[in-house]
């Protein structure tokens, strides 16, 4: 017998291969946060004695999904912004940004996104949003994956910074991060074509080149957006932005809703990544993602919820419903997209987008062990022996009962063990409170 640290067993494993093999009555078993053997139960039960174990009886067991895109923090302006345009909703959120934020309301909008993520089976999160050393302590204190860096526009900062303060505090960042741990993926963020001048543009990339960051942006995401970038930039989106040399590989693009085809064509040439966000996309009233040709363009695509503010919940299952059903609908061909894809894209396909195709997004040896056991012996779900159709089709953020973060369970039976939720929905709360009350965050 070896030892393991935990095992996950009595389960339907989707393990996300590339070949998509399922084990029924499987296990997982995990040894300092790395899948070590990924089987039918019996036969890994023979091999391994493990220090925990987690029962999977009547659940499906799959990779942790992947959050190609959101600002975590948004949870503290959850509802404030709904049913308007984006153009509206930015100057709304701003506006509420800058009366509230600072390291402590971020720290605390966080954790509250982090709660909300681990009950929803979410392990990964790319996060673009004001005080990411404050985000990213957090989630350190709490093992979730969170992926961050400096993000910018072209605005006072809610610490008082112009652009260019901004700059010098970033690059003081960057080097901390690097110094602290020279492997860590390093990201820079600059918001869009929109918000950033040229020069500006040109300045964030000159950084990324320098601390070799992957770069998060948003792009081509409502028709306004399209007129002001016009306005600004005398270009579309996403032409400005391959100009400023913002597109490529290592860039992860958020929404690529208001596409054409030289758009599509821009993206997989350069090799860049699409964060889809439908249900923002939805409520913003921006349109819908041509998603069927970026796919048969060889466009990665990953699901993001984007901020709470604009999709209501950080609910991945709510984004793999729609990117399974939506271009369905839009096509009239019901074999456009579809469960798999749609479950390849919140998993393996999210994780290839963050440059982790190697780490994480498959329950594969080898791999880290972040995976999620979802409750399928419901009235909802069962009999349903098609997982990909379960998890597309059926499954909901509440059916999650246990997620696991690089080997560390995070919700065991619905309960999360590093984060007191009590405490942290009442200081959400509380903070909500006082800025409506009109009174000063401490
Ligand atoms: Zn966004």
């Amino acid at each position: 017998m070896r030892p393991a640290d935990l095992l996950v067993t009595g389960g339907t494993v989707l393990t996300v291969d590339g070949p998509g093999t399922v084990v029924v009555d499987g296990a997982v078993a995990v040894r300092d946060g790395e899948i070590v053997a990924v089987g039918p139960a019996a036969e890994v039960a023979r091999e391994f004695e493990p220090a925990q174990t987690l029962d999977a009886t009547g659940c499906l067991v799959l990779p942790g999904l992947v959050n190609t895109h959101a600002h975590l923090a948004m949870n503290l302006f959850r509802g404030e912004a709904d049913d308007v345009s984006l153009e509206q909703f930015l100057e709304r959120l701003l506006a509420a940004e800058l009366a509230q934020l600072d390291a402590t309301s971020v720290a605390v909008g966080v954790e509250a996104a982090l709660a909300e993520s681990l009950r929803g089976g979410v392990t990964t999160a790319l996060d673009m949003y004001w005080y990411p050393e404050a985000a990213s302590e957090v989630a350190d204190r709490v093992g979730f994956r969170l992926l961050n860096g400096p993000s910018f526009m072209d605005v006072i900062d809610p610490d008082g910074r112009d652009f260019d303060a901004r700059m010098a505090w970033a690059e003081e960042l960057l080097t901390a991060r690097r110094d602290a741990d020279p492997a860590a993926p390093a990201w820079v963020m600059p918001h869009s074509a929109y918000m950033l001048s040229r020069d500006q543009l040109e300045r964030v990339m000159d950084l990324a080149v320098r601390f070799d960051a992957r770069v998060h942006v948003h792009a081509a995401e409502s028709p306004g957006e399209d007129d002001a970038v016009r306005a600004r930039h005398r270009g579309r989106p996403l032409p400005v932005l391959g100009l400023a040399g913002v597109l490529g590989p290592g860039t992860v693009v958020a929404h690529a809703v208001q596409l054409d085809d030289t758009d599509i064509e821009l993206l997989a040439a350069s090799g860049t990544a699409v964060a889809h966000c439908p249900v923002s996309n939805l409520n913003l009233g921006c349109g819908i993602a041509p998603l069927p040709e970026l796919l048969a363009a060889g466009v990665p695509v990953g699901i993001g919820t984007d901020g709470a503010a604009s999709a209501g919940a950080l609910d991945m299952f709510a984004g793999i419903r729609l990117a399974a059903l939506l271009h369905k609908g839009v096509t009239r061909d019901p074999r456009t997209v579809g469960a798999e894809r749609a479950v390849r894209m919140a998993t393996a396909g999210g994780a290839a987008v963050l440059g982790l195709g190697d780490r994480i997004g498959s329950l594969t040896v080898g791999r880290r062990a972040d995976l999620v056991v979802c409750d399928a012996d419901r009235p909802h779900v069962a009999p349903n022996t098609d997982p990909w159709s379960a998890v597309a089709y059926g499954l909901t953020a509440a059916d999650v009962r246990h997620t696991v973060v690089d080997g560390r369970v995070l919700l065991r039976d619905r309960v999360l063990t590093t984060i007191d939720e009590r405490a942290v929905l009442d200081e959400i709360t509380a903070l909500r409170r006082r800025r409506t009350a009109g009174e000063e965050t401490p």
